[in-house]
């Protein structure tokens, strides 16, 4: 294909994607091999069934599906990094806003981090969850035998939720909110491809999953984003509210979990955290 058809072709898609949530569809990862042109670049290999229907498909045939090289996952997110700095679609967390918040962490993580939206300090620093609830997720990975570099946290939405000048706090993204911001993290996710995704609180899974619940039927069982195993488990700004070694049990259960299914070692003090 010649440069202007393939410009043409991908201008027409990131309309359609940007425009419809429906097929037809192309990731950006696709998007992106598309720039790079070479043939060489891009393979065409079988993929396992998904576990369970996600709400997101490539729109591509059941077992064909383009993947991302395991290497250059970085390079393949920094378009969109661009994409999302200056990114007005919400004009009023545009206009409020220090800094977009994009993730952090390992883009070939097999494990990636969903939360709910930056709060005043991920704001001012441009990273997720280096607040309070994040220096206990950064404790939580810890115990996990995890660094932060070691694993990939995004949220939901990439700006932080605009609130009344002068209150203290943050406020909860709105459906619009989620839902215009939702692309961005479905591309973060289509690159990284991580093995398990962890869901903290329930508003990441209505923003990830547009499905509400309680988190007392959600959290501690498997359930999946387009094939991939999703635990969700709570917000650690919930366990700063709630100091119960009950309830850090809980959330420690769910990381066993994911542990578990990551085939990562677990020793016997580990398993017997919170009892
Ligand atoms: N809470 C979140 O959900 N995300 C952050 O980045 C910080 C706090």
């Amino acid at each position: 294909m010649t440069q202007p058809a393939l410009d043409f072709v991908i201008a027409a898609l990131e309309k359609i994607r940007e425009t419809n949530d429906h097929l037809p569809r192309a990731s950006t990862t696709v998007l992106a091999r598309l720039q790079c042109v070479s043939p060489l670049a891009v393979s065409l290999r079988g993929t396992p069934e998904p576990r369970e229907g996600g709400p997101e498909t490539s729109g591509f045939p059941k077992g064909r599906q383009l993947q991302p090289a395991a290497h250059g996952k970085a390079e393949l997110l920094a378009p969109i990094r661009e994409r999302v700095r200056t990114c007005t679609k919400c004009a009023h967390l545009a206009c409020s806003r220090t800094q977009t918040v994009f993730g952090v962490g390992n883009p070939d993580a097999d494990l990636m981090f969903i939360g709910e939206a930056p709060g005043v300090d991920e704001d001012k620093q441009g990273e997720p969850f280096v607040g309070r609830a994040g220096q206990l997720l950064t404790k939580i990975l810890k115990a996990m035998n995890f660094a932060r570099e070691d694993v990939y946290i995004a949220n939901i939405l990439k700006c932080r939720p605009d609130t009344v000048p002068g209150t203290f706090g943050n406020r909860v993204p709105t459906p619009k909110e989620m839902q215009t911001c939702r692309p961005y993290l479905v591309e973060q996710i289509e690159i990284i491809q991580p093995k398990v995704i962890v869901a903290l609180g329930a508003v990441a899974v209505e923003g990830l999953l547009g499905m509400r619940g309680t988190m007392r039927e959600l959290r501690g069982r498997w359930h999946a984003y387009n094939g991939i195993p999703l635990m969700i488990t709570y917000h650690p700004a919930y366990l700063l509210r709630n100091q119960a070694p009950s309830e850090k049990r809980k959330v420690w259960e769910d990381m066993l979990q994911v542990l578990e299914r990551l085939d990562q070692p677990i020793s016997e003090r580990q398993r017997n955290y919170f009892l």
